[in-house]
C-alpha cells in the first residue's frame, strides 16, 4: 500500500509538473469525409512529451489522471489549446472542416465544464460551431439528467456533440433520442473486423442505418485497412478516420500537411 501511495504521490507531482513545464503536446489526425475523400476535421490527441521517458501515449496518462483528480486541468490545457489554434485557422479562413476535442468522463461529470468552455470561446473569439466535443457513454451513467442538462448548456454555445466509442458501452440505446446528441463515432474494434468476421458486419450496417433513421452524422474510427475503407463508403457511412487515410501528427506537422498557418503558441493556459 505504501508502494502504490508513493507511485501516486510522484504520478500527482509529474503530471502537475508536466502542465507548468508545458511537457504536453496536441497532435492532429485527419478525418475524411467518405464520399469524395475530401478533409472534413480533425481530431485532438494529446501527447506527453516526458524528458526522460520520451513520448507517453494518453491511454497510458489519461485513465490515472482521472484516477488522480488531475484530468480536468489537462481536459483544459486541450480546451485551450485547440481553441487557439482554431481561432487562427479561423482568421485565415482556409480551414472549412471541423476541430474535435475528447472530454473524459470524469471531467465531464465535474461542474465547471461550460464555464469553462464558454470562456475558452470568448477569450480566443472563435466560432463555436467549427468545435466539437467527443464524449463517451460513461458521462452520463452516473446521472442522466444532470447530462442531458450539461449537453443543452453545451449546445447553446453552439459547439457539437460526438460520442466517441460508440458500441462499446453498456448504456441503453433510448438515450440516442433523448441527449442532444450531432454524431456518432463507431468504435475501432467494430471497424477491425469487417468485412470478414461473421456478425461484425451486419453489427456495423446495423449502427450506420440507426444513425440514418436517428439523423445522426456517423464516423469510422480506425480504418486501416482499404477493405474496411470500401466497406464504409459502401455502406454510406458519412466519415472516416485511420491510419490508412491519415496518421495523427503534431499541430505544425498538420498545418504543413494541410496548407494552413502554423500554430503559435498561445500565451494563457487556465488549468
Ligand atoms: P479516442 O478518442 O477514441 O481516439 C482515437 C485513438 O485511436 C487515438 O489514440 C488514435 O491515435 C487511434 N487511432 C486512430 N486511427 C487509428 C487506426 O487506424 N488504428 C489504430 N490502431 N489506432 C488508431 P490515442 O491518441 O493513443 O488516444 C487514445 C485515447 O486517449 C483516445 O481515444 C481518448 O480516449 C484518449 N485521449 C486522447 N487525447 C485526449 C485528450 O486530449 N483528452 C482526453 N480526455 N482524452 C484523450
Ligand atoms: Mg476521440
Ligand atoms: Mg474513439
Amino acid at each position: 500500500m505504501n508502494a502504490r501511495s508513493l507511485e501516486r504521490l510522484t504520478m500527482t507531482s509529474r503530471i502537475k509538473q508536466a502542465l507548468e513545464h508545458n511537457e504536453f503536446a496536441l497532435h492532429l489526425q485527419p478525418i475524411f469525409r467518405a464520399e469524395g475523400g475530401d478533409l472534413a476535421g480533425a481530431e485532438a490527441l494529446i501527447r506527453w512529451q516526458d524528458p526522460q521517458l520520451g513520448m507517453i501515449s494518453p491511454s497510458q496518462f489519461i485513465p490515472l489522471a482521472e484516477e488522480l483528480g488531475l484530468i480536468t486541468h489537462i481536459d483544459r490545457w486541450v480546451i485551450n489549446r485547440s481553441c487557439a489554434l482554431l481561432a487562427q485557422w479561423q482568421q485565415d479562413k482556409r480551414w472549412q472542416g471541423r476541430l474535435a476535442i475528447n472530454i473524459s468522463a470524469a471531467h465531464f461529470c465535474q461542474d465547471g465544464l461550460v464555464k469553462a468552455l464558454r470562456e475558452a470561446i470568448d477569450r480566443y473569439q472563435i466560432d463555436a460551431s467549427q468545435l466539437e466535443l467527443e464524449i463517451t457513454e460513461s458521462s452520463f451513467i452516473q446521472s442522466f439528467s444532470r447530462a442531458k442538462q450539461v449537453l443543452l448548456e453545451l449546445k447553446l454555445l453552439g459547439v457539437k456533440i460526438a460520442l466517441d466509442d460508440f458500441g462499446t458501452g453498456y448504456s441503453a440505446l433510448s438515450y440516442l433520442t433523448k441527449l442532444p446528441i450531432d454524431k456518432l463515432k463507431i468504435d475501432s474494434s467494430f471497424v477491425a473486423k469487417v468485412p470478414d468476421e461473421y456478425g461484425n458486419s451486419e453489427i456495423v450496417s446495423a449502427i450506420v442505418a440507426m444513425a440514418k433513421n436517428l439523423n445522426l452524422t456517423l464516423v469510422a474510427e480506425g480504418v486501416e485497412k482499404p477493405c474496411q475503407h470500401q466497406f464504409l463508403q459502401r455502406l454510406h457511412c458519412d466519415y472516416l478516420q485511420g491510419f490508412l487515410l491519415g496518421k495523427p501528427c503534431s499541430s505544425e506537422e498538420f498545418a504543413k500537411r494541410y496548407s494552413l498557418p502554423q500554430p503559435r503558441t498561445p500565451q494563457i493556459y487556465e488549468c
